[in-house]
């Protein structure tokens, strides 16, 4: 999939729209959550144009994998406490009955004191 010049998260990935960088590599772009919902929450996405979970191919088990790894890294990084007593939520939103807003995939990482504004 080649970036889609109307997708928002292209845009971030290719330095159009500003973020909050929480970490870069060569296929993993992580920024804060414009609208965050919890104390600690960012967004992990892969550089790539995936449009959802949905799109998935065998070619991107690794970098699923590396995504996954990365994840309680980050929400260690970013002020989540460790587990069990801390802990963080990891959401990925799929298509329209499932809540999904921007068609690039993307994985929430929700973490910090409770209670949260939703979720
Ligand atoms: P979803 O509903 O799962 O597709 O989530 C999309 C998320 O992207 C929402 O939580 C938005 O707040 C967030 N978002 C949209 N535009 C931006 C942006 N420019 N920078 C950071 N986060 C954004
Ligand atoms: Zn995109």
């Amino acid at each position: 999939m080649s970036p889609d010049p109307n997708c928002i998260f292209c845009k971030i990935v290719a330095g159009a729209i500003p973020s909050r960088k929480v970490f870069e590599d060569d296929e993993i772009y992580a920024f804060h959550d414009i609208n965050p919902w919890a104390p600690v929450h960012f967004l992990i996405i892969p550089k790539l144009h995936i449009v959802s979970l949905a799109h998935l191919e065998p070619q991107h088990q690794s970098l699923m994998g590396r995504i996954m790894t990365l994840a309680p890294q980050l929400a260690l990084q970013e002020g989540a406490r460790a587990y069990p007593d801390g802990g963080f939520r990891l959401v990925t939103n799929t298509g329209k009955e499932g809540g999904q807003e921007v068609h690039h995939l993307h994985f929430h990482v929700m973490g910090g004191p409770r209670p949260w504004l939703r979720g």
